[in-house]
């Protein structure tokens, strides 16, 4: 196995952008550090899941990072999200998952689609086959650590307000007039991202039409009294709940009266108003710790890039959060943008490589619209969606529809356009057992690997930042895999010749 760093050459030799003439709206004249070299090789303006899991990823291969973030504090709205199979998967790639677990909940990888109550199906085909309950400040403080532990810096109320992109980097300024310099910057500034609206970035799709409040507070009533209620209510409205979270705390959801465009949180008063309108009482609630509201637009960025400037995770597409999808979605992009920005930072991308994330991402996300736009359907109280939602649960006993959509929520059945190839191919590889123990063991530099088991390959000139393992024991039904840094599969063969080539495609050309 080889030092974590794909080389130890310094990240200078950017090569020249295909359309790095586009710039987003300048937000003022250049001057003073413009002129200069980039102090950083990439500021990510957003601290949430995507932009820590982005600044973490990007570190691993020595790239200078800078997050700024607009709050000065971590969030406080600690709702409970969910991270799916996919997401544990990537976390276990990093060595992750056994700081995350401690915090949070596991669940059974079902009831996901819709909230259809099924059991899980069988062959899930996965060693993390669960849900993990967990607060967003958690994920979101974990990932920080992780980022900042590998030597990111992140500086917080520092507000990205304006950027102008030139062929040699982008300046950045922010909410206090200050200007810093970069090669690359990328909005992970959530579904109203400013740098997505700079960048002129189209962001079509469906306006919001409802919108729920959603807070943790105190009650005033006993328990048995709200769980009657509640269950008598939600026969005819699933966006609405009451769950006690803590001692004497409850989730409170609730639709809210109307859509309003504002980002501030709803008061105490509008949830009362909304649970009488609903429920005849509002349960004699006080004390909130949080309060909420969100939509149910959804939302695509027409594109991900534009020159030097990059787009993931909310700031590049919004939906509502039914299945659970929005944070794992980012992450994930992350996760894919993370290896190919720094190899072209390092020099050694192949031409076409960070052009892959659009054409990687872009559909995945456009399919969890779309599978959201969906179960938003079915959870209309209208009879034509009820009578649909009654024909699916029928079909969900079937265990291949159960799987199949399971595997659509978990974004485990993601399979990206790789070109024509055995179906492996552009699909994840599962964690599976090799001689040292577990593959994802093997991942957590963000290297790629060859897993050989004819022990007879190698991968010569990419051996700085590609690991080879010949194991005759690893558990793969095929000869050797190739495996990309984000652990999707580039290739299946035995062939030393048809390898190389497509070690040239993924990781560019050798060093020596
Ligand atoms: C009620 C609810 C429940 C949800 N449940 C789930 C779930 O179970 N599973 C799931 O996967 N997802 C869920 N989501 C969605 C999830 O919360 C989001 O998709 C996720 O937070 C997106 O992460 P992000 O980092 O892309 O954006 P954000 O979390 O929005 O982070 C963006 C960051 O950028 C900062 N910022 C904004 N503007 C600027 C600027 N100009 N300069 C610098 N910083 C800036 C913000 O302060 C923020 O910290 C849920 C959402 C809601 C509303």
């Amino acid at each position: 196995m080889h030092p974590p760093q794909f080389t130890a050459e310094p990240p200078s030799t950017d090569p020249v952008e295909t359309d790095s003439t586009v710039s987003g709206r300048p937000s003022s004249s250049t001057s003073g550090t413009d002129s200069a070299s980039p102090a950083y090789d990439v500021i990510i303006a957003g601290c949430g899941p995507t932009g820590a899991m982005l600044a973490a990823e990007l570190r691993l291969h020595d790239v200078r990072v800078l997050v700024l973030e607009k709050e000065t504090e971590p969030p406080s709205a600690a709702r409970i999200v969910g991270l799916h199979i996919r997401s544990l998967e990537l976390m276990a790639m990093r060595g992750l998952l056994e700081r995350i677990l401690p915090h949070g909940r596991q669940r059974p990888a079902s009831a996901f689609f819709a909230a259809i109550p099924k059991p899980a199906p069988k062959g899930l085909d996965s060693r993390y086959a669960y849900l993990l309950g967990v607060r967003q400040p958690v994920i979101e403080r974990l990932l920080e650590q992780h980022a900042t532990e590998l030597g990111a810096q992140v500086r917080r109320g520092r507000a990205v307000a304006g950027f102008e992109q030139d062929d040699e980097g982008v300046t950045v300024e922010l909410a206090d007039g200050e200007r810093l310099r970069s090669r690359y910057l990328v909005g992970c500034d959530g579904g109203r991202s400013t740098v997505r609206k700079l960048l002129g970035v189209g962001f079509p799709g469906e306006a919001a039409r409802t919108e729920s409040l959603m807070g943790e507070m105190e009650v005033g009533v006993p328990q048995e009294e709200i769980a009657v209620k509640v269950a008598e209510i939600r026969e005819t409205h699933q966006r609405f709940w009451l769950r006690p979270v803590g001692v004497g705390v409850y989730s409170v959801l609730v639709p809210a009266a109307g859509i309003s465009d504002r980002a501030e949180p709803p008061t105490l008063e509008d949830f009362k108003r909304q649970l009488r309108a609903i429920a005849g009482t509002d349960f004699g609630v006080h004390s909130p710790r949080w309060l909420s509201r969100f939509g149910d637009a959804m939302r695509l960025a027409d594109r991900y890039r534009v020159g030097r400037v990059l787009l993931a995770g909310d700031a590049a597409h919004i939906h509502p959060p039914i299945g659970g999808q929005g944070l794992n979605l980012g992450v994930q992009d992350a996760f894919n943008l993370g290896w190919k920005l720094a190899a072209r930072i390092r020099g050694w991308a192949p031409e076409t490589l960070l052009d892959t994330y659009q054409a990687e991402r872009r559909p995945v996300a456009e399919e969890v619209l779309d599978n959201t736009r969906a179960q938003t359907e079915l959870l209309s109280t209208e009879p034509g969606p009820q009578a649909v939602r009654r024909l699916l649960i029928e079909l969900m006993d079937f265990d291949e529809v159960n799987l199949h959509l399971l595997e659509k929520i978990t974004a485990i059945g993601i399979r990206y356009d790789f070109g024509a190839g055995p179906d492996l191919v552009g699909r994840r590889l599962r964690d599976i057992d090799v001689k040292q123990g577990h593959l994802y063991g093997l991942l957590h530099q963000g290297r790629g690997l060859l897993l050989d088991r004819t022990e007879r390959l190698t991968v010569g000139g990419w051996s700085d930042r590609v690991d080879h393992l010949a194991d005759p024991t690893a558990e793969l039904d095929v000869p050797c895999v190739l495996l990309r840094p984000d652990g999707h599969v580039a290739w299946i063969g035995d062939d030393q010749q048809d390898l190389d080539e497509h070690l040239s495609r993924w990781f560019g050309e050798p060093a020596h």
